[in-house]
Protein backbone atom coordinates (compact mmCIF):
# COMPACT_ATOMS: atom_id res chain seq x y z
CA UNK A 1 0.00 0.00 0.00
CA UNK A 2 1.38 3.34 -1.08
CA UNK A 3 2.22 5.54 1.75
CA UNK A 4 -0.59 8.46 0.32
CA UNK A 5 -3.32 5.88 0.62
CA UNK A 6 -2.93 4.81 4.09
CA UNK A 7 -2.51 8.34 5.52
CA UNK A 8 -5.57 9.05 3.37
CA UNK A 9 -7.60 5.95 4.79
CA UNK A 10 -6.44 6.96 8.41
CA UNK A 11 -7.43 10.54 7.87
CA UNK A 12 -10.90 9.34 6.53
CA UNK A 13 -11.53 6.79 9.47
CA UNK A 14 -10.83 9.41 12.03
CA UNK A 15 -13.93 11.58 10.35
CA UNK A 16 -16.90 11.51 12.70
CA UNK A 17 -20.16 10.92 11.27
CA UNK A 18 -19.13 8.75 8.01
CA UNK A 19 -19.71 5.68 6.45
CA UNK A 20 -17.19 3.54 6.55
CA UNK A 21 -17.63 0.27 4.49
CA UNK A 22 -19.36 -0.28 1.14
CA UNK A 23 -20.25 -3.84 0.40
CA UNK A 24 -20.80 -3.48 -3.73
CA UNK A 25 -22.27 -6.70 -5.52
CA UNK A 26 -20.78 -5.41 -9.04
CA UNK A 27 -22.17 -8.52 -10.76
CA UNK A 28 -25.12 -11.40 -10.38
CA UNK A 29 -22.90 -13.83 -12.66
CA UNK A 30 -21.83 -16.95 -10.54
CA UNK A 31 -20.23 -20.44 -11.62
CA UNK A 32 -21.67 -22.06 -8.16
CA UNK A 33 -24.57 -23.72 -7.13
CA UNK A 34 -24.28 -22.79 -3.42
CA UNK A 35 -27.15 -24.39 -1.53
CA UNK A 36 -28.89 -21.78 0.85
CA UNK A 37 -28.04 -19.31 -1.96
CA UNK A 38 -30.52 -17.89 -4.04
CA UNK A 39 -28.27 -15.53 -6.10
CA UNK A 40 -27.30 -18.15 -9.00
CA UNK A 41 -31.22 -19.22 -9.61
CA UNK A 42 -31.55 -15.63 -9.71
CA UNK A 43 -29.74 -14.41 -12.99
CA UNK A 44 -29.68 -10.62 -14.21
CA UNK A 45 -27.08 -10.42 -17.13
CA UNK A 46 -27.99 -6.13 -16.96
CA UNK A 47 -24.96 -4.88 -14.70
CA UNK A 48 -23.14 -0.76 -14.63
CA UNK A 49 -20.45 -0.95 -16.92
CA UNK A 50 -16.46 -0.02 -15.47
CA UNK A 51 -16.97 3.46 -16.20
CA UNK A 52 -20.10 3.77 -14.27
CA UNK A 53 -19.00 1.88 -11.45
CA UNK A 54 -15.94 4.11 -11.24
CA UNK A 55 -18.13 6.95 -10.97
CA UNK A 56 -20.05 5.26 -7.84
CA UNK A 57 -16.41 4.65 -6.26
CA UNK A 58 -15.70 8.84 -6.65
CA UNK A 59 -18.70 9.45 -5.19
CA UNK A 60 -18.04 6.81 -1.79
CA UNK A 61 -15.00 8.57 -1.86
CA UNK A 62 -16.14 11.76 -1.36
CA UNK A 63 -18.75 10.52 1.21
CA UNK A 64 -15.87 9.20 3.36
CA UNK A 65 -16.08 5.47 2.88
CA UNK A 66 -12.53 3.36 3.57
CA UNK A 67 -13.23 -0.19 2.84
CA UNK A 68 -14.83 -1.62 -0.32
CA UNK A 69 -15.46 -5.29 -0.54
CA UNK A 70 -16.37 -6.50 -4.00
CA UNK A 71 -18.85 -9.17 -4.02
CA UNK A 72 -21.06 -10.70 -6.46
CA UNK A 73 -22.29 -13.46 -7.54
CA UNK A 74 -18.36 -13.81 -8.01
CA UNK A 75 -16.98 -10.41 -9.06
CA UNK A 76 -14.12 -12.11 -10.90
CA UNK A 77 -16.63 -13.27 -13.67
CA UNK A 78 -16.40 -9.65 -14.92
CA UNK A 79 -13.95 -9.24 -17.76
CA UNK A 80 -13.54 -6.12 -16.26
CA UNK A 81 -13.06 -7.29 -12.30
CA UNK A 82 -9.38 -6.09 -12.99
CA UNK A 83 -10.05 -2.25 -14.22
CA UNK A 84 -12.53 -1.95 -11.07
CA UNK A 85 -10.10 -3.43 -8.82
CA UNK A 86 -7.21 -1.53 -9.61
CA UNK A 87 -9.40 2.01 -9.36
CA UNK A 88 -10.93 0.80 -6.02
CA UNK A 89 -7.18 0.34 -4.79
CA UNK A 90 -6.17 3.37 -5.25
CA UNK A 91 -8.48 4.97 -2.49
CA UNK A 92 -9.94 2.71 -0.64
CA UNK A 93 -9.12 -0.98 1.67
CA UNK A 94 -10.36 -3.12 -1.16
CA UNK A 95 -11.30 -6.68 -0.13
CA UNK A 96 -12.21 -9.29 -3.40
CA UNK A 97 -15.01 -11.83 -2.25
CA UNK A 98 -13.97 -15.25 -4.46
CA UNK A 99 -16.02 -18.66 -4.38
CA UNK A 100 -12.52 -19.82 -4.94
CA UNK A 101 -12.72 -20.70 -8.37
CA UNK A 102 -11.73 -17.90 -10.09
CA UNK A 103 -8.71 -16.25 -8.43
CA UNK A 104 -6.03 -18.11 -9.87
CA UNK A 105 -7.03 -17.84 -12.69
CA UNK A 106 -7.77 -13.93 -12.36
CA UNK A 107 -4.04 -13.21 -10.70
CA UNK A 108 -3.39 -9.93 -12.89
CA UNK A 109 -6.30 -8.55 -12.03
CA UNK A 110 -5.67 -8.75 -8.19
CA UNK A 111 -2.53 -7.20 -8.32
CA UNK A 112 -3.48 -4.01 -6.28
CA UNK A 113 -6.24 -5.34 -4.06
CA UNK A 114 -5.82 -5.55 -0.29
CA UNK A 115 -7.18 -8.25 0.52
CA UNK A 116 -8.64 -11.34 -1.49
CA UNK A 117 -10.93 -13.30 0.87
CA UNK A 118 -11.41 -17.05 -0.50
CA UNK A 119 -14.90 -18.85 0.46
CA UNK A 120 -13.70 -22.48 2.32
CA UNK A 121 -16.50 -24.21 4.22
CA UNK A 122 -14.73 -27.34 4.50
CA UNK A 123 -11.88 -29.40 4.02
CA UNK A 124 -13.58 -32.41 3.33
CA UNK A 125 -13.82 -32.30 -0.47
CA UNK A 126 -17.47 -34.12 -0.89
CA UNK A 127 -18.76 -31.98 2.18
CA UNK A 128 -17.57 -28.63 0.23
CA UNK A 129 -18.80 -29.85 -3.20
CA UNK A 130 -22.00 -30.64 -1.10
CA UNK A 131 -22.39 -26.93 0.00
CA UNK A 132 -21.08 -25.90 -3.12
CA UNK A 133 -23.55 -27.57 -5.48
CA UNK A 134 -20.30 -27.84 -7.95
CA UNK A 135 -17.53 -30.40 -7.96
CA UNK A 136 -13.72 -30.36 -7.19
CA UNK A 137 -14.30 -26.78 -5.13
CA UNK A 138 -12.10 -27.91 -2.21
CA UNK A 139 -9.10 -28.39 -4.71
CA UNK A 140 -9.80 -25.22 -6.45
CA UNK A 141 -10.08 -23.18 -3.10
CA UNK A 142 -6.71 -24.85 -2.34
CA UNK A 143 -5.16 -24.04 -5.08
CA UNK A 144 -6.42 -20.33 -5.35
CA UNK A 145 -5.05 -19.54 -1.77
CA UNK A 146 -2.07 -21.18 -2.56
CA UNK A 147 -1.09 -19.43 -5.92
CA UNK A 148 -2.52 -16.05 -4.47
CA UNK A 149 0.27 -16.80 -1.62
CA UNK A 150 3.17 -17.29 -4.11
CA UNK A 151 2.18 -14.09 -6.03
CA UNK A 152 2.55 -11.91 -2.94
CA UNK A 153 -0.98 -11.07 -2.66
CA UNK A 154 -3.36 -11.52 0.61
CA UNK A 155 -5.46 -13.64 0.96
CA UNK A 156 -7.76 -14.45 3.68
CA UNK A 157 -9.99 -17.74 4.18
CA UNK A 158 -13.45 -17.06 5.08
CA UNK A 159 -15.76 -20.14 6.35
CA UNK A 160 -18.99 -19.68 6.60
CA UNK A 161 -20.56 -21.57 10.08
CA UNK A 162 -23.48 -23.14 9.92
CA UNK A 163 -24.94 -26.69 11.17
CA UNK A 164 -23.22 -27.96 8.50
CA UNK A 165 -19.34 -27.27 9.80
CA UNK A 166 -19.81 -26.36 12.92
CA UNK A 167 -17.35 -28.72 14.65
CA UNK A 168 -14.60 -28.10 11.84
CA UNK A 169 -14.27 -24.26 12.20
CA UNK A 170 -12.02 -25.06 15.28
CA UNK A 171 -9.96 -27.32 12.82
CA UNK A 172 -9.98 -24.72 10.08
CA UNK A 173 -8.96 -21.94 11.89
CA UNK A 174 -6.13 -23.54 12.76
CA UNK A 175 -5.09 -25.18 9.60
CA UNK A 176 -4.88 -22.11 8.08
CA UNK A 177 -3.88 -19.67 11.11
CA UNK A 178 -0.75 -22.06 11.61
CA UNK A 179 0.54 -21.34 7.83
CA UNK A 180 0.03 -17.19 8.47
CA UNK A 181 -3.24 -17.08 6.47
CA UNK A 182 -5.87 -15.15 8.32
CA UNK A 183 -9.32 -16.15 8.81
CA UNK A 184 -12.88 -13.94 8.98
CA UNK A 185 -16.07 -15.64 9.04
CA UNK A 186 -19.56 -15.64 7.68
CA UNK A 187 -22.32 -16.97 9.76
CA UNK A 188 -25.30 -18.56 8.43
CA UNK A 189 -28.19 -16.39 7.62
CA UNK A 190 -31.28 -16.39 6.00
CA UNK A 191 -33.40 -13.62 4.62
CA UNK A 192 -36.47 -12.89 6.98
CA UNK A 193 -37.82 -10.20 5.50
CA UNK A 194 -41.29 -10.17 4.54
CA UNK A 195 -40.58 -7.15 2.39
CA UNK A 196 -41.73 -8.34 -1.15
CA UNK A 197 -39.41 -5.16 -2.36
CA UNK A 198 -36.54 -6.48 -0.86
CA UNK A 199 -32.87 -5.35 -2.50
CA UNK A 200 -32.27 -8.82 -3.54
CA UNK A 201 -32.90 -12.82 -1.69
CA UNK A 202 -29.66 -14.52 -1.09
CA UNK A 203 -32.62 -17.25 0.58
CA UNK A 204 -34.74 -18.70 2.93
CA UNK A 205 -34.25 -21.06 6.19
CA UNK A 206 -32.22 -24.03 4.58
CA UNK A 207 -32.70 -26.19 7.75
CA UNK A 208 -29.45 -28.22 6.85
CA UNK A 209 -27.73 -25.35 7.73
CA UNK A 210 -29.12 -23.22 10.28
CA UNK A 211 -27.44 -23.83 13.48
CA UNK A 212 -29.24 -25.52 16.01
CA UNK A 213 -26.52 -26.92 18.00
CA UNK A 214 -26.01 -23.49 20.35
CA UNK A 215 -24.44 -25.32 23.14
CA UNK A 216 -21.31 -25.70 20.46
CA UNK A 217 -21.65 -22.29 18.60
CA UNK A 218 -21.18 -20.80 22.48
CA UNK A 219 -18.32 -23.42 22.65
CA UNK A 220 -16.79 -22.26 19.27
CA UNK A 221 -16.76 -18.68 20.14
CA UNK A 222 -15.27 -18.87 23.66
CA UNK A 223 -12.78 -20.91 22.20
CA UNK A 224 -12.05 -18.56 19.31
CA UNK A 225 -11.89 -15.88 22.19
CA UNK A 226 -9.11 -17.76 23.64
CA UNK A 227 -7.07 -18.70 21.04
CA UNK A 228 -7.55 -14.78 19.53
CA UNK A 229 -5.75 -13.72 22.31
CA UNK A 230 -2.20 -15.10 20.77
CA UNK A 231 -3.15 -15.91 17.17
CA UNK A 232 -3.38 -12.47 15.43
CA UNK A 233 -4.18 -14.65 12.22
CA UNK A 234 -7.89 -14.42 13.62
CA UNK A 235 -9.55 -11.24 11.95
CA UNK A 236 -12.65 -11.13 13.51
CA UNK A 237 -12.86 -9.10 16.56
CA UNK A 238 -13.30 -9.71 20.39
CA UNK A 239 -16.40 -7.53 20.50
CA UNK A 240 -18.03 -9.69 17.10
CA UNK A 241 -17.10 -12.52 18.96
CA UNK A 242 -18.65 -11.34 22.41
CA UNK A 243 -21.61 -10.33 20.14
CA UNK A 244 -21.97 -13.55 18.56
CA UNK A 245 -21.70 -15.52 22.01
CA UNK A 246 -24.27 -13.10 23.48
CA UNK A 247 -26.64 -14.38 20.36
CA UNK A 248 -26.77 -17.91 21.00
CA UNK A 249 -25.98 -17.88 24.75
CA UNK A 250 -28.85 -15.75 25.73
CA UNK A 251 -30.57 -14.88 22.28
CA UNK A 252 -29.28 -11.50 22.89
CA UNK A 253 -28.87 -8.49 20.40
CA UNK A 254 -26.03 -6.33 22.20
CA UNK A 255 -25.80 -3.89 19.55
CA UNK A 256 -27.84 -1.47 17.30
CA UNK A 257 -27.93 -1.64 13.66
CA UNK A 258 -26.07 0.64 12.08
CA UNK A 259 -27.42 -0.14 8.35
CA UNK A 260 -27.18 3.12 6.00
CA UNK A 261 -25.21 4.87 8.72
CA UNK A 262 -21.55 3.27 9.03
CA UNK A 263 -22.65 0.56 5.79
CA UNK A 264 -24.58 -0.33 3.56
CA UNK A 265 -24.60 -2.33 0.46
CA UNK A 266 -24.51 -1.61 -3.75
CA UNK A 267 -26.23 -4.28 -6.02
CA UNK A 268 -24.82 -4.09 -9.35
CA UNK A 269 -27.49 -1.72 -11.20
CA UNK A 270 -25.76 0.96 -8.68
CA UNK A 271 -29.11 0.72 -6.19
CA UNK A 272 -28.10 1.70 -2.87
CA UNK A 273 -29.73 -0.48 0.54
CA UNK A 274 -28.72 -0.41 4.37
CA UNK A 275 -28.69 -3.82 3.87
CA UNK A 276 -29.66 -6.08 1.12
CA UNK A 277 -33.05 -7.27 3.01
CA UNK A 278 -34.99 -3.84 2.71
CA UNK A 279 -36.20 -2.40 -0.59
CA UNK A 280 -33.97 -0.12 -2.20
CA UNK A 281 -33.34 3.76 -1.20
CA UNK A 282 -31.91 5.41 -4.12
CA UNK A 283 -28.94 5.13 -6.36
CA UNK A 284 -25.37 5.27 -5.51
CA UNK A 285 -25.27 8.50 -8.15
CA UNK A 286 -28.01 10.13 -6.19
CA UNK A 287 -26.53 9.68 -2.56
CA UNK A 288 -24.32 13.05 -2.18
CA UNK A 289 -27.84 14.77 -2.31
CA UNK A 290 -29.69 11.91 -0.48
CA UNK A 291 -27.01 10.87 2.70
CA UNK A 292 -28.48 13.91 4.68
CA UNK A 293 -32.12 13.72 3.71
CA UNK A 294 -35.00 13.58 6.33
CA UNK A 295 -35.67 10.33 4.15
CA UNK A 296 -32.37 8.39 4.84
CA UNK A 297 -32.52 9.67 8.83
CA UNK A 298 -35.87 7.76 8.81
CA UNK A 299 -34.77 5.03 7.03
CA UNK A 300 -31.37 4.60 10.25
CA UNK A 301 -34.54 5.06 12.74
CA UNK A 302 -36.05 1.76 11.21
CA UNK A 303 -32.94 0.04 10.72
CA UNK A 304 -31.92 0.53 14.07
CA UNK A 305 -34.78 -1.07 15.86
CA UNK A 306 -34.95 -3.91 12.92
CA UNK A 307 -33.49 -7.60 14.22
CA UNK A 308 -34.37 -9.61 11.11
CA UNK A 309 -30.65 -10.85 10.09
CA UNK A 310 -27.60 -12.21 11.68
CA UNK A 311 -24.96 -11.59 8.89
CA UNK A 312 -21.62 -11.26 10.38
CA UNK A 313 -20.47 -8.08 8.86
CA UNK A 314 -23.51 -6.06 9.20
CA UNK A 315 -23.38 -6.69 13.20
CA UNK A 316 -19.26 -5.96 12.80
CA UNK A 317 -20.52 -3.08 10.87
CA UNK A 318 -22.60 -2.09 13.57
CA UNK A 319 -20.75 -3.23 16.54
CA UNK A 320 -18.09 -0.33 15.16
CA UNK A 321 -19.80 2.07 14.01
CA UNK A 322 -20.01 4.85 17.09
CA UNK A 323 -16.71 7.00 17.81
CA UNK A 324 -14.68 4.82 19.82
CA UNK A 325 -15.61 1.65 17.05
CA UNK A 326 -14.26 4.34 14.28
CA UNK A 327 -11.36 4.61 16.20
CA UNK A 328 -11.31 0.48 17.08
CA UNK A 329 -10.96 0.25 13.11
CA UNK A 330 -9.24 3.59 12.46
CA UNK A 331 -6.35 1.68 14.47
CA UNK A 332 -7.43 -1.99 12.61
CA UNK A 333 -6.44 0.21 9.17
CA UNK A 334 -3.90 1.46 10.87
CA UNK A 335 -2.65 -2.23 11.32
CA UNK A 336 -3.17 -3.12 8.17
CA UNK A 337 -1.83 -0.34 5.87
CA UNK A 338 1.77 -1.18 8.07
CA UNK A 339 1.09 -4.72 7.12
CA UNK A 340 0.86 -3.91 3.97
CA UNK A 341 3.99 -1.34 3.80
CA UNK A 342 6.06 -3.90 5.25
CA UNK A 343 4.80 -6.26 2.38
CA UNK A 344 2.84 -8.45 4.28
CA UNK A 345 4.78 -10.15 5.96
CA UNK A 346 4.28 -10.03 10.00
S1 LIG B 1 -22.99 -18.08 -2.18
FE1 LIG B 1 -21.75 -16.90 -3.64
S2 LIG B 1 -20.61 -18.48 -4.77
FE2 LIG B 1 -22.33 -19.51 -3.82
S3 LIG B 1 -23.95 -19.48 -5.39
FE3 LIG B 1 -24.27 -17.70 -4.05
S4 LIG B 1 -23.21 -16.03 -5.09
FE4 LIG B 1 -22.45 -17.95 -5.97
S1 LIG C 1 -30.75 -5.95 11.24
FE1 LIG C 1 -29.88 -4.35 9.93
S2 LIG C 1 -28.70 -5.47 8.40
FE2 LIG C 1 -30.13 -6.94 9.34
S3 LIG C 1 -32.01 -6.91 8.09
FE3 LIG C 1 -32.30 -5.39 9.70
S4 LIG C 1 -31.60 -3.45 8.78
FE4 LIG C 1 -30.78 -5.12 7.55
Amino acid sequence: MKLGKAANIATRSLTPNKPHHAQWLITRKCNYRCRGCNVWGEQDKNELSADEIKKGLDILKDLGIVEIVFSGGDPLLREDAGEIVEYASRHFVTTVYDNGSMAAKKIEALRNVDFVAISLDSMDPAKMDYIKGVKGSLEKALNSIETLRKEGINVAVTPTISQQNLYEILDITKHFTQKGIPVWYCLYSFDLSSDEKQLFRIGKANDEFVIKDKHAMVELCDSLLEMKKKNKNILVTTQLLKAMRSLYAEDKRTWKCRALQNFFIIDHMGRIGGCHNHNFAGSVFDLPKMWKTKEFDELRETYRECTQCTYLCYIFYSLHGGPSGNLALAKQQWRNAKFLLRGGKH
